[in-house]
């Protein structure tokens, strides 16, 4: 009898063991999963978007849509940090790097390193504009303008306040 209850705990202690080394398995893969999603953003489908974006989000930067000025979240907004984007999170343009343009969306004069947006020519609304998109996921940022008066270079990067997440400096 007693032999026969020391197996039964040794059988459950390997049981158990072996339930929380394959749990551990299992996160380490989650978390390789999630890791590599972030790289292939630019390979998921336009369902998988909508299911990652609200549907603001989804308009402006899947569809090229723009927020209404003086809407967004960013546009008055000056603590210190880094924005990003807000589809696949990759680092965009540096506060230090923002300015009052008074157009009514966030202005930056430059991004944090020209890898990180794409500038296309985009040809739509009779105007022929800049568009800029962030390089990672091509989602749609903003345009970008001439006129960045008074700027170190004389650019001016308008963006969509709803194509960006924020990461305050600690
Ligand atoms: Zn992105």
């Amino acid at each position: 009898m007693l032999f026969n209850y020391t197996m039964k705990i040794i059988l459950f202690s390997i049981f158990t063991l072996m339930l929380f080394s394959c749990s551990n398995v299992k996160q380490q893969q989650t978390t390789i999963t999630k890791k590599v999603n972030d790289t292939m953003n630019n390979q998921l489908t336009e369902e998988d978007w909508k299911q990652k974006l609200s549907p603001e989000e989804y308009r402006v930067l899947r569809e090229k849509g723009t927020e209404r000025p003086f809407s967004g979240e960013f546009e008055t907004h000056w603590d210190s940090g880094i924005y990003v984007c807000k589809g696949c999170g990759s680092e965009l343009f540096e506060s230090k790097t923002k300015f009052d343009a008074g157009c009514g969306w966030p202005s930056f004069y430059q991004s944090i390193d020209k890898s990180k947006v794409k500038e296309v020519v985009d040809h739509s609304h009779g105007m022929t504009r800049i568009e800029v998109v962030c390089a990672n996921c091509e989602g749609h940022l903003g345009h970008v303008f001439p006129d960045g008066h008074g700027t170190p270079t004389g650019l001016r990067y308008c963006i969509n306040s709803v194509s960006l997440g924020f990461k305050k400096k600690p």
